[in-house]
């Protein structure tokens, strides 16, 4: 029998903000351990929380990015679990109330693109992490309390591709938005994987199952792989699928069963006392729609268009925004695009990552002078490496180094015409040759005139000089 695999997404992305989702410690990840805790996230009796207003707009911003439908009141509740990473004994989350509903996520795939729905996104704060040593366990809270955006996606990717790719969108969308860095490793963008199989042309959908905390694209693709091939294995033999929560095996790749799965009964939700309903205005989320940025998808197409690039190299440029901003501001600098991207995808990312380039000290101007060097024939492209390996090094401009060491392009017939002279004299059988019929014969003679130059004669002007000359003498 056929099967169709039936998906759904929830991924946990932690939000960038300085402090805290409800007290004033500190976010940053490199902290040592328990450094960022006080009473409010430790859970301490008597403590309260206080709402933090910037994880509140980031969390709309991306609502409003998905086309969610934001719920004016929404509320905060208690989810009841017993863990020792959660102080509190409780998790504050949204339940019944969330803060935005029914969205919608395009992602774009080989020939076409497919429109994931979105079923919510909600706040919640991050537990703390358990840390396993050889004869004792320890926590850190650090973490908890951090502000994190739940996406849960409707049921609607049907293969571990379309998985990769939708988390690929979303992840592009939360770093374009700069809300979140997005980073799997680090464990801030974490993916829950729910996926069922059911008989083709079947309209019920199958029992799922839940495969937890995987954080990496590649681990979610293949544990994806493994489990329709697992649960077809047991669909065909007769027997049931349990519903359960598995893990991810990376190494032994296999998922393997956590724990039965609790239902949202066990968790004993109820509404949190200490917090306000969280009440939205129309005006707030205008004013964040208005200055959403130009998404990745969008920009790719006006790259192509404005700048007549191929596909492939605007899809390199705009896989992070910073990276994208730094070949238009070096393009506004007068950079011709094409060069420009060609610099970019080739130079620029040999050296750098492709997030860090923008912060790089490597500037869009210095790229862009460089390349107006070449553009107008002051060094050659070959000189342009030089210099662009003595900025990196030394930090200057490009028309400083050049002026400094006097690699000016010699374009001038007059004085390229001796260094012509001077090698087609001390290379005579080679010239013979050439005038036999051997034309290879001709690269390795303008070869020998870059070197008497120390590459700086201009190749072009070169080639037509000797060719001319060959020639002439040849009559
Ligand atoms: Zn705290």
């Amino acid at each position: 029998m056929n099967y169709e695999t039936i998906i759904g997404l929830e991924v946990h992305a932690q939000l960038r903000t300085q402090s805290k989702i409800f007290c004033r410690c500190a976010t940053e990840f490199h902290a040592s351990e328990n450094q960022n805790v006080c009473p409010v996230c430790m859970g301490l009796p008597g403590s309260l929380p206080v709402l933090n207003e910037k994880a509140v707009a980031f969390a709309l911003k991306m609502a409003v990015a998905t086309h969610c439908q934001i719920q004016p009141t929404s509320i905060f509740s208690r989810k009841n679990y017993f863990y020792p990473d959660l102080p509190k004994g409780y998790q504050i989350s949204q339940y019944d109330k969330p803060l935005a509903t029914a969205g919608v996520v395009e992602i774009v795939l080989e020939n076409t693109s497919k429109k994931i729905r979105l079923h919510r996104i909600h706040m919640e704060e991050d537990a703390g992490k358990n840390v396993h040593g050889e004869r004792y366990s320890y926590v850190n809270y650090n973490r908890a309390g951090i502000p994190l955006v739940e996406i849960v996606s409707e049921p609607d990717l049907r293969n571990a591709q379309e998985a990769a790719e939708y988390l690929r969108t979303l992840r592009s969308i939360l770093r374009y938005l700069d809300i979140s860095d997005g980073n799997m490793e680090e464990g801030s963008f974490r993916c829950d994987v729910n996926i069922s199989l059911r008989p083709e042309r079947s309209d019920r959908f199958g029992t799922k199952v839940e495969i937890k905390n995987i954080n990496s694209f590649r681990f979610v693709e293949n544990a994806i792989l493994y489990e329709m091939e697992r649960q077809r294995m047991c669909l065909e033999e007769g027997k049931r699928i349990v519903q359960e929560t598995r893990l991810w095996d990376e190494h032994e790749g296999k998922t393997f069963s956590m724990r039965q799965k609790e239902e949202a009964h066990d968790y004993r939700y109820f509404p949190e006392p200490d917090l306000m309903p969280l009440e939205i205005s129309a005006e707030w989320v205008s004013q964040i729609r208005s200055t959403l940025p130009e998404f990745e998808q969008v920009k790719k197409q006006r790259f192509m268009t404005q700048y007549q690039l191929t596909n492939y190299d605007a899809k390199l440029l705009v896989q992070e925004k910073s990276l994208a901003d730094y070949f238009e501001q070096t393009v506004h600098r007068g950079g011709d695009p094409k060069l420009v991207c060609n610099w970019i995808l080739s130079e620029v990312l040999r050296e750098f990552e492709v997030s860090k380039v923008a912060c790089s000290s490597l500037t869009p101007g210095h790229l862009a002078e460089l390349i107006c060097l070449i553009q107008k024939g002051t060094i050659s492209g070959k000189i342009a490496k030089d210099v662009f390996e003595k900025i990196l090094k030394q930090g200057k401009m490009p028309s400083q180094i050049v002026r400094e060491e006097g690699l000016e392009q010699i374009s001038d017939a007059a004085q390229l015409e001796k260094v012509i002279e001077f090698v087609v004299s001390e290379q005579g059988d080679l010239v013979k040759q050439y005038r036999e019929g051997q034309k290879n014969k001709f690269s390795f003679l303008v070869g020998q005139i870059m070197k008497k130059t120390q590459g700086k004669a201009n190749p072009k002007i070169v080639s037509e000089l000797l060719k001319n000359k060959l020639e002439r003498e040849d009559t």
